[in-house]
């Protein structure tokens, strides 16, 4: 037993409940004081996901999110207050911080990126590797290229996706998974082969916190039997539910792995070759659009720079910037939109050169505030 299951600082006990519970005891626990759990996503199934695993003592809990908070966010993002909101603070490291305060015991590591066909790898191959990733993103271009990632590398995924009132998810054991055998299953592409041309998202159709909060309870409880190593306790279903209307389907997933997948059957990994992914694109519920950098960008400098045109708060990894930009002056459609002649956008730039662009739901006018504002 270690300094997690015996308890530390006079919290011994504090997984006493837990390990009452079947297939827990100190083994169970020692085994998840020893795992790691790759979370992508600190937003509305992010936060309660990541809630629940460190509390179950998870020793090691990696925490993915390009995202800065917002007060839209505080209605069903759990681990953010109002401060974080205010200070516009990184979600991974908010989140971290409340995490941390939660349980001491538990590795938690925020990771401010973009998940991305660049650095998705790179994130999954340490080693040792993540033994379960929980997919908590809102966009699917990234939803394919986690399945993608996790196919290729041999990792458990747990995907769920929650809009409006209805949510779904769904366990992925990839048969290169090292002791899937027989219990391997299908991947994303295997039921669903080709990404939505458009979908609602929580932008056009909003979000009721009680389905995701319910959804990401599910993800962490596939998450924890995936760690314990109980692969047979896994649903292998494709769970869906609508609280509104209390309509609940599970369909089996017993028979849904296809030879012919492009994915999981032919591994052709096409969203990890960069399908999919855009230079510039919306953000679900932000009234925002991420621009990716293509090179470091030096905060100090450009703080600087913004000082003679806007109101600028920098820290040592982001910035933020509040820009008046006049119709006449603003290039490339920059005005657009504006009634007055002046158009206001709330800049944020992190040091990978990365920067979300507040105030506008159109890429162009994104990428022409990047270009102008940051000037790379
Ligand atoms: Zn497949």
């Amino acid at each position: 037993m270690d300094a997690q299951t015996s308890g530390h600082d006079g919290t011994a006990g504090r997984y006493a409940r837990q390990m009452l519970l079947r297939g827990f005891g100190v083994e169970g626990q020692s085994r998840l004081a020893s795992s790691h759990a790759m979370i992508i996503g600190a937003g509305a199934l992010g936060c309660p996901a990541a809630d629940l695993l460190v509390r179950a003592g998870v020793g090691r809990v990696s925490l993915v999110d390009r995202d800065v908070v917002e007060l839209s966010n505080l209605q069903r993002q759990t681990l953010f207050d109002e401060r974080d909101a205010r200070e516009r603070a990184p979600k991974a490291e908010a989140a971290a911080r409340r995490l941390r305060s939660v349980n001491s015991g538990v590795r938690v590591e925020p990771i401010v990126e973009h998940f991305s066909p660049e650095n998705a790898e790179r994130l999954l191959r340490p080693h040792p590797r993540p033994g379960v990733v929980l997919d908590c993103t809102d966009n699917f271009a990234t939803r394919y290229l986690i399945n993608d990632v996790c196919v290729k590398v041999g990792v458990p995924l747990v995907y769920a996706g929650a809009v409006a009132s209805s949510g779904v998810a769904m366990t992925i054991v990839p048969k290169s998974v090292p002791n899937a055998g027989e219990r391997a299953t299908a991947c994303l592409r295997c039921v669903f082969p080709e990404p939505p041309a458009s979908a609602p998202t929580c932008d056009t159709a909003g979000i009721f916190a009680p389905v995701s909060s319910i959804v990401a309870s599910v993800q962490a409880s596939e998450a924890i039997k995936v760690l314990l190593g109980r692969l047979d306790l896994l649903s292998n279903t494709l769970l869906s539910m609508d609280l509104w209307t209390n309509e609940r389907r599970r369909i089996s997933l017993s028979d849904a792995r296809r030879e012919d997948c492009p994915c999981c059957g032919r591994g052709e990994f096409e969203f990890l070759a960069g399908r999919g992914s855009q230079d510039a694109r919306t953000m679900c519920g932000r009234g925002a659009v991420q621009v990716a950098g293509h090179a470091p960008v030096d905060l100090r400098a450009l703080a600087a720079r913004l000082r003679s045109v806007a109101e600028v708060h920098q820290s040592e990894d982001h910035l933020t910037a509040t820009l008046d930009v006049t119709s006449g002056k603003g290039g490339a459609g920059a005005g657009e939109g504006a009634r007055d002649g002046v158009s206001r956008f709330e800049l944020t730039v992190f040091a990978d050169g990365r920067a979300i662009v507040g105030g506008t739901t159109d890429p162009g006018i994104a990428r022409s505030v990047y270009a102008r504002f940051i000037g790379l």
